[in-house]
């Protein structure tokens, strides 16, 4: 059996007739002789509108319960596109992540996948149904619904796709794949054809929305190849695999850019052993993901440490950072809202010395301050001030990008 997992995201299956859209790619697949697992998003703003249901009882649901509620979403879904496909004559089944078995950790709102059961899925396919699984969602120890954080039906998708041993796995969405940068900021951005796994990762951490950042790791961890398309055309999207034959003299692959940024600085710190060591271990002990970090030179014996979050974790940061600062008799706590990263993301980078140079020089043109700078093998980021991002994001793609 030849099973190909698609994944259609929320824009995709919002309305009837895009159900109908979606329930003919599928049929193509199946008339190719693939036995096809689909995976669906909750259709359009649903997740956010059950999001806001919750806000209007309470500003801390409690997570069991709120999962219990955003859940529902996709399973509207799986119905409405189990009925179109019977409409169009064809044999199909819905399944939540309970009844495929798909098991998580504990942690409800952003639960990881830890085992996925084959047999019902498997069962179904030899039946001859086409079979429609609810993303985003799972079940845990305690037979309760966890969900994977928003975006995690790509997640589902990928995370069955190595589960099942599919041969492609085709993830659907409003775009027409990856692109060089947001094309809502850069009229000029190209699709990207192919991108590695790594360059994928670096891409969707560093704020490139069209994966989920788990998605492309579980991809990453089996070698599961993906494909990212539209689901309103036939043309091929991006490729995201492994070892893929670089394009000749392709240095940086894309832009990313996040505004989704606070940096946090702590001034006047006491120069002394143990420091950085108290306060990100007070961070990770209260699970804030800290991003970038930087500690100035000591002068006088004094330091100044600044990181980033993410504004969700903004006041529980502040917060620590503050205890920290009282507890070592440092001059005080600052934070900074209006940032952004700016990102250039490439393996080409590793053996093209002078690609940092270029950024810099690029932004340095723009007039626009670097407030931070951090990298890694293949990619470097900057934090600037949120209100010239899609400036610096146009000029540094015009720098690298041709
Ligand atoms: N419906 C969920 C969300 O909006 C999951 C997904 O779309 O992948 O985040
Ligand atoms: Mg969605």
């Amino acid at each position: 059996m030849k099973i190909i997992v698609q994944k259609f995201g929320g824009t995709s299956v919002a309305d009837a007739d895009r159900l109908r859209n979606v329930a003919r790619k599928v049929i193509k697949a199946k008339d190719n002789g693939y036995a096809p697992v689909v995976v669906v998003s909750a259709q359009g703003d649903t997740t956010d509108m059950l999001l806001e249901k919750a806000a209007e009882i309470t500003d801390r649901p409690n997570a069991r319960e709120l999962d219990m509620l955003l859940s529902t979403g996709e399973q509207i879904s799986i119905a409405l596109l189990a009925m179109t496909l019977h409409a169009m004559g064809y044999p199909a089944i819905s399944l939540t992540g309970q009844q495929v078995g798909i098991m998580t950790d504990e942690s409800h709102t952003k639960a990881k996948i830890e085992d996925i059961e084959r047999n019902r899925i498997l069962s179904e396919l030899n039946k001859g149904n086409i079979v429609i699984v609810a993303g985003f969602q799972g079940i845990n120890c305690h037979n309760d619904i966890t969900t994977l954080g928003r975006g995690g039906s790509d997640t589902t998708a990928v995370a069955l796709a190595a589960a099942l041993g599919a041969e492609s796995c085709e993830i659907y969405t409003d775009v027409d794949g990856v692109y060089s940068a947001d094309p809502r900021v850069v009229k000029e951005a190209k699709k990207i054809d192919e991108v590695s796994y790594d360059e994928m990762l670096e891409l969707a951490s560093l704020g490139a929305r069209v994966l989920h950042l788990r998605c492309v790791e579980i991809a990453k961890k089996f070698g599961t190849p993906l494909h990212v398309r539209s689901s309103f055309n036939d043309q091929p999207g991006t490729i995201v695999r492994e070892g893929i034959e670089m394009e000749k003299g392709r240095v940086v692959t894309g832009i990313a850019h996040n505004t989704n940024v606070v940096k946090i600085t702590i001034k006047g710190v006491p120069d002394q052993p143990g420091v950085a060591s108290r306060l990100f271990g007070a961070l990770a002990d209260r699970e804030v993901n800290v991003d970038m970090i930087i500690q100035s030179a000591s002068r006088k014996g004094i330091n100044d440490i600044s990181f980033t979050v993410g504004k969700e974790d903004k006041t529980l940061a502040v917060e620590v950072a503050q205890d920290l600062a009282k507890a070592m008799g440092a001059e005080g706590v600052e934070h900074e809202e209006n940032v952004a990263k700016v990102s250039i993301v490439g393996a080409g980078m590793i053996s093209h010395p002078g690609v940092a140079a270029r950024m810099f020089k690029t932004i340095a043109d723009t007039g626009v301050n670097i407030q931070m700078i951090s990298t890694s093998d293949i990619s470097i980021s900057c934090v600037i001030d949120a209100e010239h991002t899609d400036r610096v994001v146009k000029a540094i793609h015009s720098t690298f990008i041709n």
